[in-house]
């Protein structure tokens, strides 16, 4: 049975999809079988891993929508593979509206995957509109990436909160898996906010060691690579694989 992550944040540019990608890749080497599900429709994830967004002729607001109509799964990707995305995603929260049980409406187009795969990630889109829902409706677990910055910190609180309403109300078995501090530098307001965080929620969860900001990141996106193979020494794959390694030990 798959392990189901939703990489969550109602905040855009923490470092969602680049982790998702990199974790991805991490748990590949580990030998896990991956799905990789873009549910963001900027498609970010779609773009790293290197589809042409534009020219889908299927993605996966199809099976949402349609429950007759199979996952577009893209195979071979990075040793992983990917359900795509692209803007028309964006309309799929009024065209859900009608939709029965909309709410389960990933975790039903999902359930066909859970012998094929280790681990099916879930790219969110930085809201916490239908889509968040529909992935922590679906997760088995949820990974928490924030940025040690102020601002990024003041809405780890409505997360949390979002957390426990669909736990109460869904998906009573929804797990929290950790936070990952990202695009941590080694100034004082990074290491004032990142002693918070661990202070603020450390009792629901592993806190992760955190990522650095690194210009690698960033040049292994744009050359749609896991950074693991853009730069394979970089000093923050250690800390990817420690978090791999965690969610491996995760019980579903
Ligand atoms: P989100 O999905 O939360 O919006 P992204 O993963 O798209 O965030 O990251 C936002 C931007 O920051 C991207 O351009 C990405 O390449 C870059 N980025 C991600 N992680 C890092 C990092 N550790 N250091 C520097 N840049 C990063
Ligand atoms: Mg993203």
């Amino acid at each position: 049975m798959a392990k189901i992550i939703a990489f969550f944040n109602q905040a855009g540019g923490v470092a969602k999809t680049s982790l998702t990608m990199n974790i991805g890749y991490q748990l590949s080497l580990l030998q896990q079988r991956v799905l990789l599900v873009d549910l963001d429709p900027q498609a970010s994830l779609t773009i790293f891993m290197g589809l042409e967004s534009h020219e889908l002729v299927s993605i996966i607001a199809d099976s949402l929508l349609d429950e007759d109509i199979p996952l577009p799964i893209h195979r071979g990707l990075h040793r992983m593979d990917l359900v795509p995305a692209n803007i028309d995603l964006s309309a799929v929260e009024i065209q859900l509206s009608s939709v029965m049980a909309r709410e389960t409406r990933l975790q039903q187009a999902l359930a066909g995957e859970l012998d094929n795969y280790d681990f099916i990630l879930i790219d969110c889109p930085p809201s916490l509109g239908i889509l968040s829902i529909l992935a922590l409706t679906a997760a088995t677990h949820v990974l928490v990436p924030v940025q040690t910055h102020f601002k990024a910190f003041k809405g780890v609180e409505l997360l949390l909160d979002t957390i426990a309403k669909v736990k109460k109300r869904i998906n009573p078995s929804l797990g929290i898996a950790g936070f990952v501090p990202t695009l941590y530098t080694n100034a004082s307001q990074d290491r004032q906010i990142l002693a918070a965080l661990q202070e603020q929620v450390s009792s629901l969860a592993t806190v992760f060691p955190p990522i650095p900001r690194a210009t690698a990141f960033a040049d292994a996106a744009m050359s749609l690579q896991p950074l693991a193979v853009y730069s394979p020494r970089h000093p923050a794959i250690a800390t990817l694989e420690k978090i791999a390694l965690s969610l491996e030990k995760l019980n579903v």
